[in-house]
C-alpha cells in the first residue's frame, strides 16, 4: 500500500460516513490540522472535534499528508473522540441559554396574560357594580346586539382600504386593479341620452352598471375627458371605485349619488352653463356631485356629534360627514389607477382639489342659511367673470341637486321619501337605545311622509329654487313648478291623513260612548 492517491499537488482518500463513501482531497502541503478539519467536515461534526481515522482492519491511520492511499471499495472510517470537546460544551451552553431565555419569555408572556386578565376582571367588577344599581334590560341588550350585527354585516359587505371611519374600523374600498373595469359597455339610445338631460329622468329604472355607463357618458359628452386629458379606462375604474365606496344605506347610497349627478348634468343643460362657465368649473361641479356622499354611514352629523363617533372626534364636530366624504374622494384620487386628473398640472390639480372640497363641504345643511344668503347678496350684480360670484353659484348648484328629489315627478320622488324615512328611523331608534337626544323630525312616532315633506318643500326647497330662478328663469317650468305640485300633493295627503285620523278618533269616541252607555244601561237594568 503506497501513500494516498496523488495527482500532482493533491492527494485523495476515501472515507465512509453513515454508510456512504466520500472522497476527500487535500493539498500535499496541508497541515495535519487542516486535514483533520476536512475529515470533521466530511463526518459532519464540529471543526474542533478530535477525530481518529481507521482502516478496514481497525488500524489507526495518522491524519497528516502521509495518509496511505486507499480505494473506493476500502474506505477509512472517521471516529470522533468520545471526550466531550470544548465545542460540544459551547453547544451545550448555547442550548441551556436558549432554554433559559425561552423560559424567561414564557414567564413574561404569562405575566402579560395575568395583567390582561386582572385588567378585564377590574373592568368586569366595575360593570357589575354599575349594573347592580339598575335592572338589566335584556331587550335593550338584544337590540344593541342587533345593531352591532347589522353594522358588522354592512361593514363586511364592503371591500377594504386603509381609512377607518364611523366607530368600527370600517375601511374604504380602494381597488388595486389596473385591469379593465368589468362593467359592460352600454350604448345609450338617443332617447336615453335626451332623457338624461332632464329632471324627469327615471332614476329607479337603471341598474348600477347602467348608471355607471350614464355617468361615463356625461363626462365624455360634456367634453371633460378631453379637457382634463383623462384616460377613458381610468374614468371607468374611478367610477367603479366610487360606486364601491357608497354604502348600501336606504337613502345615502350610490343611486342617490347618481341622482345628484344626473340633476347636475340636467341643470348644466337647462341653465346653459356650458356657455357661461369654464370646463374646469363644470368638471368640478360634476366630480363634487359624484363624490359628495362617499362612504356615508347612514347616521347624520347630529348623531355623529352626540355619539362622539370617531368621525366627530377626527373632525372636531365640524361637518364630520362632509369632511369624511371629501377625504374619501381624495384617497381614491390619490391612487394613480383611479386618478381621473392624473394628466393635469400640479397647480391645476391643487385648484380642482380646493374647489371640490369647497363644494362638498357646502352640502352640510347646517350651512344652508348662510350659503343661500351669500348667493342672494350677489344675484342682482351677478357677473360670470367674477370668480367669487361663480364660486357661490357652484355651491348653490350642488346644494340644489343634493336635495332635488322633489323636483322629480311624483312617482320618482315619492319612493325617496320612504328611503329617507327608513334611514331617519334607523337613527332615531338608535338614539333612543343609546340614550342620546332624539332628532324630532326622525322620530317614527312623530313623522309621516306629508309631515316630513311639506315643511321641507315650503321652507327649504321652494325658497332656494326660487332664488336660483332669479339668475336662471328657465328653471321655473322644469324645477320650481314640480316643487309647487309636490307641495300641493303632500298637503292633500296631509288633509287625508287628518280626516282619517279624526274619523278614526270619532269612531273610537263613538265606540267608547256606546260601551259606556251599554254599561250604564246594564247597570240600570
Ligand atoms: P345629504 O347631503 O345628506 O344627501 O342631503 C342633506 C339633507 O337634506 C339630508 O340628509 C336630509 O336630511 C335632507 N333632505 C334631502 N332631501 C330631503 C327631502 O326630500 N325631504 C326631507 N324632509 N329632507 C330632505
Ligand atoms: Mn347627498
Amino acid at each position: 500500500m503506497g501513500s494516498a492517491v496523488s495527482s500532482g499537488k493533491h492527494k485523495t482518500i476515501y472515507v465512509e460516513v453513515d454508510g456512504e463513501v466520500q472522497k476527500v482531497i487535500f493539498s500535499n502541503q496541508s497541515s495535519s490540522h487542516v486535514i483533520r478539519q476536512l475529515l470533521c467536515t466530511s463526518a459532519g461534526v464540529p471543526w474542533q472535534t478530535p477525530v481518529m481515522l481507521m482502516d478496514q482492519r481497525g488500524s489507526v491511520i495518522a491524519t497528516d499528508t502521509s495518509i496511505p492511499a486507499n480505494s473506493i471499495s476500502s474506505p477509512y472510517r472517521i471516529i470522533p473522540q468520545a471526550v466531550a470537546p470544548i465545542s460540544d460544551k459551547e453547544d451545550f451552553f448555547q442550548a441551556m441559554l436558549s432554554q433559559v431565555s425561552e423560559e424567561f419569555s414564557r414567564a413574561f408572556r404569562i405575566s402579560e396574560l395575568k395583567r390582561e386578565v386582572s385588567e378585564r376582571l377590574t373592568a368586569l367588577e366595575r360593570r357589575v357594580e354599575v349594573e347592580g344599581q339598575k335592572v338589566v334590560d335584556i331587550d335593550k341588550c338584544k337590540n344593541e346586539l342587533r345593531i352591532l350585527r347589522d353594522e358588522l354585516q354592512r361593514s363586511q359587505s364592503r371591500l377594504s382600504c386603509p381609512c377607518s371611519c364611523f366607530q368600527s374600523q370600517e375601511v374604504i374600498r380602494l381597488s388595486q386593479r389596473r385591469d379593465l373595469p368589468n362593467y359592460p359597455k352600454y350604448t345609450l339610445s338617443s332617447e336615453t341620452i335626451e332623457a338624461l338631460k332632464k329632471p324627469t329622468f327615471d332614476v329607479w329604472y337603471w341598474e348600477h352598471n347602467e348608471m355607471l355607463s350614464c355617468l361615463e357618458f356625461m363626462y365624455h359628452d360634456l367634453g371633460l375627458v378631453r379637457e382634463f386629458n383623462m384616460n377613458p379606462i381610468t374614468l371607468k375604474r374611478w367610477l367603479l371605485c366610487i360606486q364601491e365606496n357608497y354604502r348600501t344605506n336606504p337613502f345615502h347610497n350610490f343611486r342617490h349619488c347618481f341622482c345628484v349627478t344626473q340633476m347636475m348634468y340636467g341643470m348644466i343643460h337647462l341653465c346653459g352653463l356650458k356657455e357661461q362657465v369654464s370646463l374646469l368649473e363644470l368638471g368640478v361641479l360634476m366630480t363634487a356631485a359624484v363624490c359628495h356622499d362617499l362612504d356615508h354611514p347612514g347616521y347624520n352629523n347630529t348623531y355623529q356629534i352626540n355619539a362622539h363617533t370617531e368621525l366627530a372626534i377626527r373632525y372636531n364636530d365640524i361637518s364630520p360627514l362632509e369632511n369624511h366624504h371629501c377625504a374619501v374622494a381624495f384617497q381614491i384620487l390619490a391612487q394613480p389607477e383611479n386618478n381621473i386628473f392624473s394628466n393635469v398640472s400640479p397647480d391645476l390639480f391643487k385648484q380642482i382639489r380646493q374647489s371640490i372640497i369647497r363644494l362638498i363641504l357646502a352640502t352640510d345643511m347646517a350651512r344652508h342659511g348662510d350659503i343661500l344668503e351669500a348667493f342672494r347678496q350677489v344675484i342682482s350684480i351677478f357677473d360670470f367673470t367674477n370668480e367669487e360670484h361663480v364660486k357661490t353659484l357652484q355651491m348653490m348648484l350642488i346644494k340644489c341637486c343634493d336635495i332635488s328629489n322633489e323636483v322629480r315627478p311624483t312617482e320618482v320622488a315619492e319612493p325617496w321619501v320612504d328611503c329617507l324615512l327608513e334611514e331617519y328611523f334607523m337613527q332615531s331608534d338608535r338614539e333612543k337605545q343609546e340614550g342620546l337626544p332624539v332628532t324630532p323630525f326622525m322620530d317614527r312616532d312623530k313623522v309621516t311622509k306629508p309631515k316630513a315633506q311639506i315643511g321641507f318643500i315650503k321652507f327649504v326647497l321652494i325658497p332656494m329654487f326660487e332664488t336660483v330662478m332669479k339668475l336662471f328663469p328657465q328653471i321655473e317650468e322644469m324645477m320650481v313648478r314640480p316643487l309647487q305640485e309636490a307641495r300641493d300633493h303632500y298637503e292633500e295627503l296631509m288633509q287625508l291623513e287628518d280626516s282619517m285620523s279624526s274619523g278614526h278618533q270619532r269612531k273610537m269616541e263613538a265606540v267608547h260612548s256606546a260601551g259606556a252607555k251599554g254599561k250604564r244601561s246594564g247597570e240600570t237594568a
